[in-house]
Protein backbone atom coordinates (compact mmCIF):
# COMPACT_ATOMS: atom_id res chain seq x y z
CA UNK A 1 0.00 0.00 0.00
CA UNK A 2 1.39 3.37 -1.04
CA UNK A 3 1.98 5.88 1.62
CA UNK A 4 3.92 9.18 2.43
CA UNK A 5 5.56 10.57 5.03
CA UNK A 6 6.83 14.65 5.59
CA UNK A 7 9.71 15.47 7.27
CA UNK A 8 12.54 18.42 6.23
CA UNK A 9 14.21 18.39 3.63
CA UNK A 10 17.77 19.34 3.83
CA UNK A 11 18.80 18.53 0.53
CA UNK A 12 16.76 19.10 -2.26
CA UNK A 13 16.15 16.75 -5.71
CA UNK A 14 14.83 13.25 -6.32
CA UNK A 15 15.83 9.82 -5.60
CA UNK A 16 14.19 6.79 -6.21
CA UNK A 17 15.62 3.49 -5.15
CA UNK A 18 15.23 0.50 -2.73
CA UNK A 19 14.92 1.01 0.66
CA UNK A 20 17.66 -0.33 2.40
CA UNK A 21 16.83 -0.41 6.70
CA UNK A 22 19.95 0.62 8.55
CA UNK A 23 19.72 -1.64 12.26
CA UNK A 24 20.12 0.35 15.09
CA UNK A 25 20.69 -0.70 18.59
CA UNK A 26 18.20 1.49 20.84
CA UNK A 27 19.47 2.45 24.24
CA UNK A 28 17.22 -0.22 25.97
CA UNK A 29 19.58 -2.65 27.74
CA UNK A 30 18.16 -5.43 30.33
CA UNK A 31 19.54 -5.00 33.73
CA UNK A 32 21.04 -7.55 35.50
CA UNK A 33 23.01 -8.47 38.60
CA UNK A 34 26.60 -9.63 38.17
CA UNK A 35 28.43 -11.77 41.26
CA UNK A 36 31.01 -9.66 43.23
CA UNK A 37 33.43 -12.46 41.55
CA UNK A 38 32.34 -11.31 38.26
CA UNK A 39 32.80 -7.70 38.71
CA UNK A 40 36.48 -7.42 37.15
CA UNK A 41 35.35 -9.39 33.95
CA UNK A 42 32.66 -7.27 33.68
CA UNK A 43 34.69 -4.11 33.95
CA UNK A 44 37.15 -5.50 31.28
CA UNK A 45 34.05 -6.23 29.09
CA UNK A 46 33.13 -2.81 29.30
CA UNK A 47 36.87 -1.46 28.83
CA UNK A 48 36.71 -3.88 25.45
CA UNK A 49 33.66 -2.72 24.14
CA UNK A 50 35.14 1.13 24.56
CA UNK A 51 38.70 -0.05 23.02
CA UNK A 52 36.81 -1.60 19.96
CA UNK A 53 35.03 1.57 19.25
CA UNK A 54 37.98 3.50 19.64
CA UNK A 55 39.36 1.27 16.92
CA UNK A 56 36.09 1.57 14.90
CA UNK A 57 36.06 5.87 15.16
CA UNK A 58 40.00 5.73 14.13
CA UNK A 59 39.53 3.21 11.36
CA UNK A 60 36.84 5.19 9.45
CA UNK A 61 38.94 8.24 10.12
CA UNK A 62 41.43 6.52 8.11
CA UNK A 63 39.52 5.82 5.50
CA UNK A 64 37.95 9.50 4.85
CA UNK A 65 37.54 9.37 0.90
CA UNK A 66 39.47 11.85 -0.36
CA UNK A 67 37.28 15.18 -1.50
CA UNK A 68 35.38 14.47 1.49
CA UNK A 69 34.00 17.77 2.54
CA UNK A 70 36.45 18.71 5.97
CA UNK A 71 33.79 18.11 8.37
CA UNK A 72 33.39 14.61 8.21
CA UNK A 73 36.94 14.69 10.18
CA UNK A 74 35.71 16.64 12.65
CA UNK A 75 32.60 15.39 13.18
CA UNK A 76 34.93 12.14 13.60
CA UNK A 77 36.70 13.65 16.09
CA UNK A 78 34.08 14.66 18.00
CA UNK A 79 32.88 11.28 18.28
CA UNK A 80 36.62 10.13 19.82
CA UNK A 81 36.16 13.04 21.86
CA UNK A 82 33.26 12.17 23.88
CA UNK A 83 34.09 8.65 23.89
CA UNK A 84 37.29 9.14 25.26
CA UNK A 85 35.76 11.74 27.72
CA UNK A 86 35.38 10.07 31.56
CA UNK A 87 31.29 10.53 31.64
CA UNK A 88 31.18 7.71 29.24
CA UNK A 89 34.40 5.99 29.65
CA UNK A 90 34.98 5.92 33.61
CA UNK A 91 31.99 6.36 34.82
CA UNK A 92 30.11 3.40 34.10
CA UNK A 93 32.82 1.67 35.06
CA UNK A 94 32.07 2.44 38.69
CA UNK A 95 28.35 1.60 38.29
CA UNK A 96 29.44 -1.40 37.78
CA UNK A 97 31.32 -1.41 40.41
CA UNK A 98 29.15 0.07 43.25
CA UNK A 99 26.06 -1.52 41.54
CA UNK A 100 27.36 -4.73 40.92
CA UNK A 101 25.10 -4.40 37.46
CA UNK A 102 25.91 -5.45 33.92
CA UNK A 103 27.65 -3.23 31.51
CA UNK A 104 25.25 -2.24 29.28
CA UNK A 105 22.77 -0.58 32.07
CA UNK A 106 25.75 0.94 33.79
CA UNK A 107 25.84 2.34 30.24
CA UNK A 108 22.63 3.18 30.07
CA UNK A 109 22.13 4.61 33.39
CA UNK A 110 25.23 7.05 32.69
CA UNK A 111 23.96 7.90 28.81
CA UNK A 112 20.81 8.61 30.00
CA UNK A 113 22.24 11.25 33.16
CA UNK A 114 24.10 12.66 30.43
CA UNK A 115 20.82 13.26 28.07
CA UNK A 116 19.18 14.95 30.67
CA UNK A 117 21.73 17.27 31.18
CA UNK A 118 21.91 18.20 27.33
CA UNK A 119 17.69 18.32 27.51
CA UNK A 120 18.60 21.07 29.92
CA UNK A 121 20.64 23.00 27.52
CA UNK A 122 18.51 25.92 25.88
CA UNK A 123 21.11 25.91 22.74
CA UNK A 124 19.86 24.30 19.58
CA UNK A 125 23.03 23.71 18.68
CA UNK A 126 24.51 22.18 21.48
CA UNK A 127 21.36 20.94 22.23
CA UNK A 128 21.93 18.64 18.80
CA UNK A 129 25.16 17.21 20.32
CA UNK A 130 22.93 15.33 22.30
CA UNK A 131 22.80 12.89 18.88
CA UNK A 132 26.23 12.72 19.19
CA UNK A 133 26.14 11.48 22.27
CA UNK A 134 23.43 8.89 21.79
CA UNK A 135 25.34 7.69 18.48
CA UNK A 136 28.41 6.70 20.33
CA UNK A 137 26.74 5.37 23.45
CA UNK A 138 25.06 2.97 21.11
CA UNK A 139 28.09 2.43 19.33
CA UNK A 140 29.24 1.29 22.95
CA UNK A 141 26.31 -0.56 23.34
CA UNK A 142 26.84 -2.45 19.93
CA UNK A 143 30.21 -3.49 20.89
CA UNK A 144 28.93 -5.27 24.24
CA UNK A 145 26.41 -7.11 22.01
CA UNK A 146 29.06 -8.43 19.68
CA UNK A 147 27.88 -6.43 16.53
CA UNK A 148 30.07 -4.69 14.88
CA UNK A 149 29.47 -0.47 14.76
CA UNK A 150 28.79 -0.31 11.45
CA UNK A 151 27.08 -3.13 8.85
CA UNK A 152 27.80 -1.96 5.23
CA UNK A 153 24.92 -2.33 3.13
CA UNK A 154 25.63 -5.04 0.33
CA UNK A 155 28.40 -3.42 -1.80
CA UNK A 156 26.95 -0.59 -3.98
CA UNK A 157 25.11 -2.27 -7.54
CA UNK A 158 24.81 0.21 -9.63
CA UNK A 159 21.90 -0.94 -11.54
CA UNK A 160 19.83 -0.43 -8.17
CA UNK A 161 19.97 2.19 -6.30
CA UNK A 162 19.86 2.38 -2.56
CA UNK A 163 17.43 4.47 0.11
CA UNK A 164 18.91 4.05 3.45
CA UNK A 165 16.51 4.50 6.13
CA UNK A 166 17.72 4.76 9.69
CA UNK A 167 16.00 6.07 13.08
CA UNK A 168 19.67 8.19 13.04
CA UNK A 169 22.64 7.85 11.57
CA UNK A 170 26.22 9.26 12.90
CA UNK A 171 28.19 11.05 10.63
CA UNK A 172 30.51 8.89 11.25
CA UNK A 173 28.49 6.46 9.16
CA UNK A 174 27.38 9.05 6.62
CA UNK A 175 31.34 9.46 5.94
CA UNK A 176 31.45 5.99 4.35
CA UNK A 177 28.34 6.99 1.72
CA UNK A 178 30.56 8.08 -0.74
CA UNK A 179 31.81 4.68 -1.30
CA UNK A 180 28.23 3.05 -1.96
CA UNK A 181 26.85 5.61 -3.71
CA UNK A 182 23.74 5.42 -2.27
CA UNK A 183 20.86 7.93 -4.21
CA UNK A 184 19.49 9.39 -0.98
CA UNK A 185 18.83 9.04 3.08
CA UNK A 186 16.10 9.32 4.97
CA UNK A 187 16.04 9.39 8.93
CA UNK A 188 13.57 9.95 11.80
CA UNK A 189 15.77 11.90 13.87
CA UNK A 190 17.70 15.25 13.09
CA UNK A 191 16.75 18.53 12.81
CA UNK A 192 18.35 21.27 10.16
CA UNK A 193 21.19 21.79 11.93
CA UNK A 194 22.25 18.54 12.89
CA UNK A 195 25.58 17.29 11.73
CA UNK A 196 23.61 14.27 9.84
CA UNK A 197 22.17 17.86 7.88
CA UNK A 198 25.28 18.89 6.96
CA UNK A 199 27.03 16.11 5.97
CA UNK A 200 24.11 15.66 3.61
CA UNK A 201 24.19 19.15 2.21
CA UNK A 202 27.69 18.66 1.82
CA UNK A 203 27.29 15.14 -0.38
CA UNK A 204 25.30 16.65 -2.74
CA UNK A 205 22.15 13.83 -2.82
CA UNK A 206 18.75 14.44 -1.63
CA UNK A 207 17.97 14.08 1.75
CA UNK A 208 15.53 14.14 4.69
CA UNK A 209 15.29 14.08 8.43
CA UNK A 210 12.85 14.00 11.34
CA UNK A 211 10.73 11.76 9.26
CA UNK A 212 9.81 10.29 12.96
CA UNK A 213 8.12 7.30 11.97
CA UNK A 214 9.92 6.02 8.83
CA UNK A 215 12.06 3.57 10.13
CA UNK A 216 9.28 1.51 11.45
CA UNK A 217 6.65 2.14 8.34
CA UNK A 218 9.37 0.97 5.81
CA UNK A 219 10.01 -2.06 5.20
CA UNK A 220 13.31 -3.59 3.31
CA UNK A 221 13.49 -3.29 -0.62
CA UNK A 222 10.23 -1.49 -1.04
CA UNK A 223 10.45 0.50 -3.54
CA UNK A 224 10.53 4.90 -2.29
CA UNK A 225 10.53 8.10 -3.66
CA UNK A 226 12.64 11.13 -2.06
CA UNK A 227 11.68 14.74 -3.01
CA UNK A 228 13.93 16.05 -1.02
CA UNK A 229 12.86 19.38 -1.87
CA UNK A 230 9.69 19.13 -0.76
CA UNK A 231 10.57 17.11 2.33
CA UNK A 232 8.68 14.41 1.27
CA UNK A 233 8.91 10.06 0.89
CA UNK A 234 6.55 7.93 -0.96
CA UNK A 235 6.67 4.90 0.35
CA UNK A 236 5.29 1.92 -3.00
CA UNK A 237 4.14 4.45 -5.29
CA UNK A 238 1.16 3.89 -7.50
CA UNK A 239 2.74 3.16 -11.48
CA UNK A 240 1.57 6.51 -12.38
CA UNK A 241 3.39 8.26 -9.43
CA UNK A 242 6.17 6.58 -10.06
CA UNK A 243 6.42 7.38 -13.90
CA UNK A 244 5.30 11.01 -12.77
CA UNK A 245 8.57 10.90 -10.87
CA UNK A 246 10.62 9.50 -12.88
CA UNK A 247 10.05 12.13 -14.96
CA UNK A 248 10.86 15.13 -12.56
CA UNK A 249 14.03 12.94 -11.71
CA UNK A 250 14.97 13.22 -15.25
CA UNK A 251 14.23 16.54 -15.65
CA UNK A 252 16.19 17.63 -12.46
CA UNK A 253 19.10 15.52 -13.51
CA UNK A 254 19.19 16.97 -17.34
CA UNK A 255 18.94 20.35 -15.57
CA UNK A 256 21.59 20.20 -13.30
CA UNK A 257 23.96 18.96 -16.06
CA UNK A 258 22.84 21.80 -18.58
CA UNK A 259 23.99 24.77 -15.07
CA UNK A 260 27.36 23.00 -14.83
CA UNK A 261 27.84 24.42 -18.34
CA UNK A 262 27.25 27.84 -17.50
CA UNK A 263 30.36 27.10 -15.27
CA UNK A 264 32.26 29.61 -16.83
CA UNK A 265 29.76 32.06 -18.55
CA UNK A 266 29.43 35.49 -17.03
CA UNK A 267 26.69 36.39 -15.14
CA UNK A 268 25.27 39.15 -16.68
CA UNK A 269 21.72 40.13 -17.48
CA UNK A 270 19.72 40.22 -20.82
CA UNK A 271 20.39 44.10 -21.03
CA UNK A 272 24.48 43.35 -20.13
CA UNK A 273 24.95 44.23 -16.05
CA UNK A 274 27.70 42.23 -14.72
CA UNK A 275 26.27 40.44 -11.59
CA UNK A 276 28.92 38.77 -8.63
CA UNK A 277 27.84 35.57 -7.55
CA UNK A 278 30.31 34.60 -4.52
CA UNK A 279 30.23 31.75 -2.34
CA UNK A 280 29.71 30.90 1.14
CA UNK A 281 31.88 28.56 2.88
CA UNK A 282 32.00 26.88 6.19
CA UNK A 283 35.12 25.52 5.91
CA UNK A 284 38.24 25.56 3.87
CA UNK A 285 37.04 22.36 2.36
CA UNK A 286 34.28 24.06 0.62
CA UNK A 287 36.44 25.70 -1.61
CA UNK A 288 36.50 23.36 -4.40
CA UNK A 289 32.78 23.05 -4.70
CA UNK A 290 32.62 26.78 -4.64
CA UNK A 291 35.22 26.60 -7.77
CA UNK A 292 33.07 24.03 -9.41
CA UNK A 293 29.84 25.82 -8.93
CA UNK A 294 31.53 28.96 -10.76
CA UNK A 295 32.01 31.50 -7.82
CA UNK A 296 33.86 34.23 -8.83
CA UNK A 297 34.96 34.72 -5.61
CA UNK A 298 33.98 33.55 -2.03
CA UNK A 299 31.42 36.03 -0.29
CA UNK A 300 31.17 34.80 3.12
CA UNK A 301 33.65 32.79 5.15
CA UNK A 302 32.01 31.77 8.16
CA UNK A 303 35.43 31.34 10.70
CA UNK A 304 33.77 30.53 13.69
CA UNK A 305 33.11 26.79 12.57
CA UNK A 306 36.72 26.82 12.92
CA UNK A 307 36.43 27.16 16.39
CA UNK A 308 33.42 24.41 17.17
CA UNK A 309 33.68 20.67 17.83
CA UNK A 310 36.87 20.87 19.95
CA UNK A 311 38.12 21.75 23.24
CA UNK A 312 40.20 24.25 22.48
CA UNK A 313 41.04 27.28 20.77
CA UNK A 314 42.32 27.00 17.29
CA UNK A 315 45.49 29.13 17.27
CA UNK A 316 47.15 31.81 15.38
CA UNK A 317 49.07 29.20 13.34
CA UNK A 318 45.95 27.41 12.63
CA UNK A 319 43.88 29.63 11.55
CA UNK A 320 46.58 31.56 9.27
CA UNK A 321 47.02 28.24 7.53
CA UNK A 322 43.13 27.71 7.17
CA UNK A 323 42.67 31.22 5.57
CA UNK A 324 46.17 31.19 3.75
CA UNK A 325 44.71 27.58 2.19
CA UNK A 326 41.14 29.44 0.94
CA UNK A 327 43.24 32.65 -0.66
CA UNK A 328 45.63 30.48 -2.14
CA UNK A 329 42.80 28.02 -3.53
CA UNK A 330 40.71 31.04 -4.97
CA UNK A 331 43.75 31.80 -6.75
CA UNK A 332 43.32 35.62 -6.88
CA UNK A 333 39.50 35.96 -6.74
CA UNK A 334 37.91 37.98 -3.92
CA UNK A 335 37.91 36.18 -0.45
CA UNK A 336 35.66 37.68 2.26
CA UNK A 337 36.96 36.43 5.79
CA UNK A 338 34.42 36.85 8.07
CA UNK A 339 35.61 37.26 11.82
CA UNK A 340 34.37 34.83 13.69
CA UNK A 341 30.38 34.90 14.84
CA UNK A 342 30.09 33.22 17.81
CA UNK A 343 27.73 33.21 20.76
CA UNK A 344 23.63 32.76 20.23
CA UNK A 345 23.25 29.52 18.22
CA UNK A 346 27.21 28.84 17.91
CA UNK A 347 29.06 28.83 21.26
CA UNK A 348 32.57 27.76 22.41
CA UNK A 349 31.85 28.58 26.75
CA UNK A 350 28.83 28.81 29.16
CA UNK A 351 29.41 32.86 28.55
CA UNK A 352 26.25 33.06 26.13
CA UNK A 353 24.46 29.90 26.64
CA UNK A 354 23.82 31.22 30.30
CA UNK A 355 22.20 34.49 29.10
CA UNK A 356 18.64 35.63 29.06
CA UNK A 357 18.39 35.82 25.41
CA UNK A 358 21.76 35.00 23.32
CA UNK A 359 20.53 35.90 20.09
CA UNK A 360 20.49 39.72 21.47
CA UNK A 361 23.16 39.04 24.15
CA UNK A 362 26.81 38.54 23.50
CA UNK A 363 27.03 37.95 19.97
CA UNK A 364 29.46 38.16 17.20
CA UNK A 365 31.34 41.41 17.41
CA UNK A 366 30.16 41.83 20.89
CA UNK A 367 31.74 39.01 22.00
CA UNK A 368 34.67 40.05 20.18
CA UNK A 369 35.17 43.39 21.74
CA UNK A 370 34.95 41.78 25.15
CA UNK A 371 37.81 39.27 24.46
CA UNK A 372 40.05 41.44 22.40
CA UNK A 373 43.49 39.09 22.49
CA UNK A 374 41.12 36.50 21.12
CA UNK A 375 40.09 38.76 18.70
CA UNK A 376 43.12 40.23 17.73
CA UNK A 377 44.77 36.71 17.20
CA UNK A 378 42.44 36.19 14.40
CA UNK A 379 42.87 39.41 12.71
CA UNK A 380 46.57 38.66 12.86
CA UNK A 381 45.87 35.38 11.42
CA UNK A 382 43.62 37.11 8.58
CA UNK A 383 46.33 39.43 8.09
CA UNK A 384 49.28 37.06 7.60
CA UNK A 385 47.18 35.41 4.93
CA UNK A 386 46.03 38.15 2.84
CA UNK A 387 50.02 37.78 1.31
CA UNK A 388 48.20 35.07 -0.63
CA UNK A 389 45.63 36.27 -2.07
CA UNK A 390 42.64 39.14 -2.26
CA UNK A 391 41.14 39.01 1.16
CA UNK A 392 38.43 41.51 2.91
CA UNK A 393 37.89 41.40 6.37
CA UNK A 394 34.19 41.57 6.99
CA UNK A 395 32.78 42.35 10.54
CA UNK A 396 29.57 41.04 11.77
CA UNK A 397 26.66 42.37 13.75
CA UNK A 398 28.07 46.22 13.86
CA UNK A 399 25.14 48.49 15.62
CA UNK A 400 27.26 51.72 17.08
CA UNK A 401 29.84 53.96 16.07
CA UNK A 402 31.92 53.19 19.23
CA UNK A 403 31.48 49.24 18.53
CA UNK A 404 33.02 50.10 14.94
CA UNK A 405 35.65 52.35 16.09
CA UNK A 406 37.09 49.76 18.43
CA UNK A 407 37.21 47.23 15.90
CA UNK A 408 39.44 49.20 13.54
CA UNK A 409 41.43 50.41 16.79
CA UNK A 410 41.81 46.04 17.29
CA UNK A 411 42.89 46.50 13.34
CA UNK A 412 45.26 48.53 13.68
CA UNK A 413 46.82 46.94 16.69
CA UNK A 414 47.02 43.89 14.84
CA UNK A 415 49.26 45.28 11.86
CA UNK A 416 50.94 47.20 14.43
CA UNK A 417 51.90 43.80 16.21
CA UNK A 418 52.89 42.42 12.58
CA UNK A 419 55.06 45.50 11.72
CA UNK A 420 56.96 45.23 14.71
CA UNK A 421 57.83 41.48 13.91
CA UNK A 422 58.24 42.47 10.59
CA UNK A 423 55.69 40.29 8.87
CA UNK A 424 53.96 41.10 5.59
CA UNK A 425 50.60 41.48 4.91
CA UNK A 426 48.09 43.66 2.30
CA UNK A 427 48.39 47.11 3.86
CA UNK A 428 45.24 48.10 2.17
CA UNK A 429 43.07 45.47 3.60
CA UNK A 430 39.45 46.43 2.69
CA UNK A 431 37.05 46.20 6.56
CA UNK A 432 33.80 45.55 5.36
CA UNK A 433 30.49 45.31 7.59
CA UNK A 434 27.53 43.07 8.03
CA UNK A 435 24.52 44.94 8.42
CA UNK A 436 22.17 42.18 10.15
CA UNK A 437 20.60 44.67 13.09
CA UNK A 438 17.92 47.08 11.80
CA UNK A 439 19.40 49.54 13.73
CA UNK A 440 22.86 50.13 11.72
CA UNK A 441 20.57 49.45 8.53
CA UNK A 442 18.31 52.87 9.81
CA UNK A 443 21.52 54.63 10.00
CA UNK A 444 23.28 52.75 7.87
CA UNK A 445 25.45 56.23 7.65
CA UNK A 446 27.61 55.42 10.80
CA UNK A 447 28.88 52.13 8.75
CA UNK A 448 29.34 53.67 5.25
CA UNK A 449 31.50 56.69 6.78
CA UNK A 450 33.81 54.19 8.77
CA UNK A 451 34.06 51.20 6.14
CA UNK A 452 34.84 50.02 2.73
CA UNK A 453 31.78 47.78 1.76
CA UNK A 454 28.97 46.50 3.42
CA UNK A 455 27.32 42.82 3.36
CA UNK A 456 23.59 42.09 4.48
CA UNK A 457 22.88 39.37 6.58
CA UNK A 458 19.32 38.88 6.22
CA UNK A 459 19.19 36.22 7.87
CA UNK A 460 19.58 38.00 11.29
CA UNK A 461 18.27 41.42 9.63
CA UNK A 462 14.78 39.60 9.43
CA UNK A 463 15.10 37.75 12.42
CA UNK A 464 15.60 40.77 14.34
CA UNK A 465 13.38 43.07 11.98
CA UNK A 466 10.70 40.73 12.62
CA UNK A 467 11.31 39.69 15.92
CA UNK A 468 11.19 36.01 14.70
CA UNK A 469 13.75 33.85 16.29
CA UNK A 470 15.42 32.07 13.70
CA UNK A 471 15.90 28.79 15.55
CA UNK A 472 12.67 28.39 16.63
CA UNK A 473 10.53 26.25 14.46
CA UNK A 474 7.57 27.42 16.26
CA UNK A 475 7.49 30.29 14.59
CA UNK A 476 9.07 29.66 11.34
CA UNK A 477 5.77 30.52 9.73
CA UNK A 478 6.36 34.35 10.50
CA UNK A 479 9.70 34.52 9.04
CA UNK A 480 8.75 36.47 6.10
CA UNK A 481 11.74 37.80 3.35
CA UNK A 482 8.49 39.77 1.35
CA UNK A 483 7.38 41.15 4.39
CA UNK A 484 6.92 45.08 3.03
CA UNK A 485 9.42 46.40 5.77
CA UNK A 486 11.86 44.06 5.11
CA UNK A 487 11.68 45.23 1.11
CA UNK A 488 11.19 48.97 2.51
CA UNK A 489 14.68 48.33 4.34
CA UNK A 490 16.93 46.53 1.47
CA UNK A 491 15.70 49.01 -0.73
CA UNK A 492 17.34 51.46 1.71
CA UNK A 493 20.51 49.67 2.15
CA UNK A 494 20.84 48.70 -1.35
CA UNK A 495 20.05 52.81 -2.60
CA UNK A 496 22.27 54.80 0.52
CA UNK A 497 25.29 52.21 -0.23
CA UNK A 498 24.74 53.34 -3.85
CA UNK A 499 25.13 57.02 -3.03
CA UNK A 500 27.55 57.09 -0.81
CA UNK A 501 29.34 54.69 -3.31
CA UNK A 502 30.34 51.70 -1.08
CA UNK A 503 30.01 48.16 -2.50
CA UNK A 504 26.78 46.26 -1.11
CA UNK A 505 26.57 42.37 -1.07
CA UNK A 506 23.68 40.25 0.43
CA UNK A 507 24.82 36.99 1.88
CA UNK A 508 22.10 35.81 3.77
CA UNK A 509 19.95 33.08 2.34
CA UNK A 510 18.10 35.55 0.89
CA UNK A 511 20.72 35.54 -2.35
CA UNK A 512 20.65 31.60 -2.89
CA UNK A 513 16.85 31.57 -3.03
CA UNK A 514 16.55 32.12 -6.73
CA UNK A 515 12.66 33.34 -6.39
CA UNK A 516 14.13 36.33 -5.23
CA UNK A 517 16.74 36.83 -7.14
CA UNK A 518 14.80 39.56 -9.89
CA UNK A 519 13.86 41.06 -6.84
CA UNK A 520 16.45 41.86 -5.54
CA UNK A 521 18.44 42.98 -8.68
CA UNK A 522 15.25 44.80 -9.25
CA UNK A 523 15.88 46.56 -5.63
CA UNK A 524 19.49 47.62 -7.03
CA UNK A 525 21.92 45.00 -5.72
CA UNK A 526 24.56 43.79 -7.65
CA UNK A 527 26.12 41.50 -5.48
CA UNK A 528 25.39 37.96 -3.79
CA UNK A 529 26.82 35.08 -2.06
CA UNK A 530 25.20 32.11 -1.03
CA UNK A 531 25.29 28.48 -0.75
CA UNK A 532 27.45 26.92 -4.02
CA UNK A 533 25.04 24.49 -4.89
CA UNK A 534 22.37 27.00 -5.33
CA UNK A 535 24.56 29.39 -7.25
CA UNK A 536 24.18 27.81 -11.01
CA UNK A 537 20.39 28.08 -10.73
CA UNK A 538 20.93 31.67 -9.55
CA UNK A 539 23.14 32.64 -12.43
CA UNK A 540 20.83 31.19 -14.96
CA UNK A 541 18.13 33.72 -13.64
CA UNK A 542 20.45 36.36 -13.72
CA UNK A 543 21.09 35.32 -17.16
CA UNK A 544 17.23 35.30 -18.37
CA UNK A 545 17.04 38.73 -16.90
CA UNK A 546 16.36 42.30 -17.97
CA UNK A 547 16.32 44.89 -15.57
CA UNK A 548 14.62 46.98 -17.14
CA UNK A 549 12.19 44.85 -17.40
CA UNK A 550 11.46 44.44 -13.67
CA UNK A 551 12.52 47.35 -12.08
CA UNK A 552 8.85 48.68 -12.61
CA UNK A 553 7.12 45.57 -11.16
CA UNK A 554 9.56 45.92 -8.16
CA UNK A 555 8.62 49.52 -7.63
CA UNK A 556 5.06 48.57 -7.11
CA UNK A 557 6.17 45.59 -4.91
CA UNK A 558 7.51 48.43 -2.68
CA UNK A 559 4.55 49.65 -2.49
CA UNK A 560 2.23 46.89 -1.44
CA UNK A 561 1.33 45.87 1.86
CA UNK A 562 -1.25 42.79 0.70
CA UNK A 563 0.51 39.73 1.30
CA UNK A 564 -1.43 37.72 -1.77
CA UNK A 565 -1.02 40.74 -4.12
CA UNK A 566 3.26 40.86 -3.22
CA UNK A 567 2.99 36.94 -4.18
CA UNK A 568 1.17 37.39 -7.39
CA UNK A 569 3.61 40.23 -8.02
CA UNK A 570 6.83 38.42 -7.39
CA UNK A 571 5.34 35.56 -9.41
CA UNK A 572 4.68 38.39 -12.17
CA UNK A 573 8.54 38.81 -11.55
CA UNK A 574 9.22 35.50 -12.41
CA UNK A 575 7.82 34.31 -15.08
C1 LIG B 1 23.03 36.36 8.06
O1 LIG B 1 22.69 36.65 9.22
O2 LIG B 1 22.30 36.54 7.07
C2 LIG B 1 24.35 35.79 7.80
C3 LIG B 1 24.81 35.63 6.58
O3 LIG B 1 25.08 35.39 8.87
P1 LIG B 1 24.75 34.03 9.69
O4 LIG B 1 23.71 33.26 8.92
O5 LIG B 1 26.03 33.31 9.80
O6 LIG B 1 24.24 34.57 10.98
MG1 LIG C 1 24.17 36.68 10.76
Amino acid sequence: MSFTIHGIGVSGGIAIGHAHLVSHTKLEAAHYDIPAEQVTEEIARFERAVHTVRNELDQVRSVVPAGAPAEFAAFIDLHLMILNDATLSITPRKIIETENCNAEWALQVQTDELLQQFDAIEDTYLRERRTDVIQVAQRVMKALSGQPGYVPPPASDSGRNLVLVAHDLSPADVVLFKQHQFASFVTDLGGATSHTAIVARSLNIPCIVALHHARQLVRENEIIIVDGTQGVIIVDPDPQVLAEYQLRQREFGLERQKLKRLRDTPARTLDGTDIELHANIELPGDVALAIDSGATGIGLFRTEFLFLNRPDLPTEDEQFEAYRMVLEEMQGYPVTIRTYDLGADKQIDDTARLAPNPALGLRAIRLCLTEPKRFVTQLRAMLRASSYGSMKILIPMLMNASEIDQALQLVEQAKRSLDDEGVTYDRDVQIGGMVEIPAAALALGLLTKRLDFLSVGTNDLIQYMLAVDRTDDTVAHLYDPLHPAVLTLLSHIFTTAGKAQIPVAVCGEMAGDVTLTRLLLALGLRRLSMHSAHLPDVKQRVLKTSLPDIRPIAKKMLKATDPVKLRSMLDKLNA
